[in-house]
């Protein structure tokens, strides 16, 4: 094969046991191949790429910014170091005869060098997530991309087997075999830095993601009825739509309504607004533990400032059983619910669809 070994960097310290200090772009070699030089230069913040010539005999390493090292026999073709791109670079493959490689980003764009020729890219196609792999063989001409969610977009003569089930796990690196592909899934993970005004925004893209990777594979839905009310005699105490943010005292976008209960039995419970499937449980900067349901059909629910969960990821629940108990957890000046409805990847009103069985 001609990719020996592709590695992020972050995957290096994982190899072996124990593990051995080492640089950031530093290169191990096995069985009968050779070392050829490391990355001097390599930034630990970097993710990095490496791929094999052809007959073995030399080895390109990228990063995610576009710069590409030669060694051993690999010809230098070029890169993107002079170049600011938006996207990062996420993968790099040899052409057959090894005298010229893609670099794809991670909108799918494709940047070809030496004799490598463009056969077509990913932005247009459809494809709900970021790219996360470009594979090439020695026999073909053409490429494969990879999608986090493992979707697989075959360009000139290449026909590798894709995937078409859904997960919330996304693809984070590929490899190919014969018609064939592996796809290794990894943990997506929520922002961790400090409370800001941007924390909202940073958690809403972080479910985002996790329901394109989810639901790509669902068909949209044409029937957004039959939700109940997950506050027992709801009160509404901020509405969806632009506000002035309580807490940051600027306007942003609220993606949900808010709730309280007018209930002097209240007891507290956070009920499913329709049955579903738990695709996630979060402890989130701005949103706090968070419960996010899958309904099918790109239908899902987000439940969040929640004091505790009581649901797992993969559990199946009913329309109305209790999945945590109302909290102030994560950006939130007391308790409530913030309760959100996404339909096809984009927040709805939630007032304006749970109707008839939304009490205030
Ligand atoms: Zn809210």
């Amino acid at each position: 094969m001609a990719r020996v070994a592709l590695l992020t960097a972050c995957y290096v310290g994982v190899l072996g046991a124990p593990a051995a200090a080492s640089n950031p772009g530093t290169v191990e070699n096995t069985g009968q191949l050779l070392h050829f030089g490391d990355l001097s230069s390599g930034s630990p913040t970097d993710e990095m790429f490496i791929v094999s010539t052809p007959n073995g005999t030399g080895y390109w390493i990228a990063t995610q910014k576009g710069v590409v090292s030669v060694f051993g026999d690999a010809g230098s073709y070029g890169d993107l170091s002079e170049i600011t791109l938006n996207k990062p670079i996420v993968g790099m493959g040899s052409t057959p005869t090894g005298l010229g490689y893609w670099l794809v980003a991670s909108d799918g764009g494709i940047f070809t060098f030496g004799d490598a020729q463009f056969f077509g890219s990913g932005p247009g196609k459809n494809v709900s997530s970021d790219f996360v792999e470009i594979l090439t063989s020695p026999r073909i001409s053409g490429y494969a991309l990879v999608a986090a969610t493992g979707e697989v977009l075959n360009f000139g003569d290449m026909k590798l087997a894709g995937v078409d089930s859904c997960s919330v796990n996304p693809v984070g690196s590929a490899s190919s075999f014969g018609g064939g592909v592996f796809l290794l899934r990894v943990n997506s993970q929520p922002d961790t830095g400090t409370i800001t005004a941007q924390s909202g925004p940073l958690d809403s893209q972080f479910i985002d993601d996790l329901l394109d990777h989810a639901q790509h594979c669902e068909a949209d839905s044409s029937d957004v009825s039959g939700f109940l009310s997950p506050v027992k005699e709801a009160r509404i105490t901020s509405s969806f739509g632009l506000r002035n943010h309580p807490i940051w005292k600027q306007p942003l976008m609220h993606g949900g309504t808010d709730y309280v209960s007018s209930s002097k039995t209240y007891d507290g419970a956070i009920n499913a607004a329709k049955s579903g499937t738990v695709l996630g449980v979060f402890d989130l900067v701005a949103y706090g533990r968070t419960v996010v349901l899958g309904h099918g059909s790109k239908l899902a629910t987000v439940y969040a400032h929640l004091k505790h969960s009581q649901v797992n990821v993969g559990q199946t629940v009913q329309i109305g059983q209790m999945i945590g108990q109302m909290g102030s957890t994560g950006a939130s000046t007391g308790p409530h619910l913030h309760f959100e409805i996404r339909v096809s990847g984009l927040v709805r009103n939630p007032e304006s669809l749970l109707g008839e069985s939304h009490s205030h």
